[in-house]
């Protein structure tokens, strides 16, 4: 009974630590396929501000924010527009 017990308790920390590692490579994944900076600048020269600052390419935007793609911890950053929160780049936090 205890051995039926701990079995089905692995069986669900299994089943539990697969679909976590399979969200987290989705993620992974989704913040592979968004462009670079300069990727995202060079495809969308219309939205380009200046020498430093980009627009978002779908509602034209200046107010772009980025947010850790996971962990506060993580390095994997996403460039969103604060005003659609759309995902439009991603880049590398440098610490
Ligand atoms: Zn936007």
């Amino acid at each position: 009974m205890f051995k039926e017990r701990l079995k089905r308790l692995l069986q669900e920390t299994t089943d539990a630590l697969a679909q976590a590692f399979s969200a987290n490579q989705t993620l992974a994944d989704d913040w592979q396929r968004l462009p670079t900076q300069q990727e995202y600048m060079a495809k969308h020269e219309g939205s380009v501000l200046d020498a430093s600052g980009v627009a978002c390419h779908h509602c034209g935007s200046g107010d772009i924010a980025y947010r850790p793609l996971q962990s506060a911890k993580g390095r994997r950053l996403v460039h969103f527009c604060t005003s659609c929160k759309r995902a439009l780049f991603r880049s590398m936090a440098d610490f």
